[in-house]
């Protein structure tokens, strides 16, 4: 079977203070699912590059804080909220896993580009993890008193190259292993600690940092991050070739 792609998407960021003070220009544009950045290098032969992405979310500018702190866009504005980002990924992720798919969920980009608040979220821009594990709990209270489940979580995180456990204070010298078990072929990581939650709440405690697979890649607004920007994109593009294979989830915890 030829399975299922990747899906990947793409989120630029407001500027930060550090590019505000360095008076930055912002060298990516978005329309519809593509992507575009300028060279900031006008002496280069490449100007600019384009790329095409599953979704292309821009959360650059176009918005405005609510009462309650939750940035949301302007009337007319194309700004990308957290709540359209969950709609759009967290949602399928969700209904995959109920249907018995592994499901994974990742992002990538440079320190400070914008994944923990995709991710996890700040204060009450809640991100898609938060707000994946509280419909899974709400479905899971609506759901057939029949059926038992069976929920752990995991927090794990690499670092230039090296898997380190966000749930354990220490992580062995060189970082965790990552394996394959021989007879489902998932991968799996090592000595990674699983902790059994029964709510929301009890994950929200563990946090206190912060298969179907979707991928978020956060982008730098700023011509001064433009080779870091562009090897993500890059990244991002070569993500997009990769085809998961689905398979079901008889007992993830045998
Ligand atoms: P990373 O996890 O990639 O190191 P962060 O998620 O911590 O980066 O983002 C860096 C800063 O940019 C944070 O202050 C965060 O609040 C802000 N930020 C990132 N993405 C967005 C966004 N989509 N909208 C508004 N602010 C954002």
């Amino acid at each position: 079977d030829k399975g299922e792609s990747v899906k990947v998407a793409v989120r630029v960021r407001p500027f930060n203070q550090r590019e505000n003070d360095r008076a930055a220009k912002c060298i990516i544009e978005m329309q519809g699912t593509s992507t575009k950045i300028t060279n900031p290098d006008t002496s280069d032969f490449v100007s600019f590059l384009q790329f095409s992405f599953d979704y292309s979310y821009w959360s650059h500018d176009g918005f405005t804080e609510s009462a309650d702190g939750i940035l949301e866009g302007k009337p007319g504005s194309k700004y990308a909220s957290q709540q359209i980002v969950f709609d759009d990924l967290g949602q399928g992720v969700l209904d995959n896993a109920f249907k018995g798919f592994n499901c994974s969920l990742f992002a990538y980009g440079q320190t400070g580009s914008g994944k923990s608040y995709s991710m996890v979220g700040y204060g009450k821009n809640r991100g898609i993890v938060p707000i994946t594990c509280d419909e899974l709990f709400n479905a899971m209270a609506k759901g057939k008193s029949d059926i038992k489940y069976q929920i752990t979580f995991s927090m794990l995180e690499i670092y230039n190259e090296q898997v380190r456990d966000l749930l354990q204070k220490v992580t062995p010298k060189g970082g965790l292993q990552v394996r394959q078990n021989p007879k489902l072929g998932l991968f799996y990581v090592q000595d990674l600690r699983k902790v059994a939650v029964g709510s929301y709440k009890e994950i929200e405690k563990r946090i206190a940092e912060g298969s179907k697979t979707v991928m978020i890649a956060a982008l730098s607004p700023a011509d001064i991050n433009y080779d870091e920007t562009l090897g993500t994109l890059r990244y991002a593009d070569r993500a997009k070739k990769i085809k998961n294979k689905a398979v079901i989830n008889e007992n993830p915890l045998d």
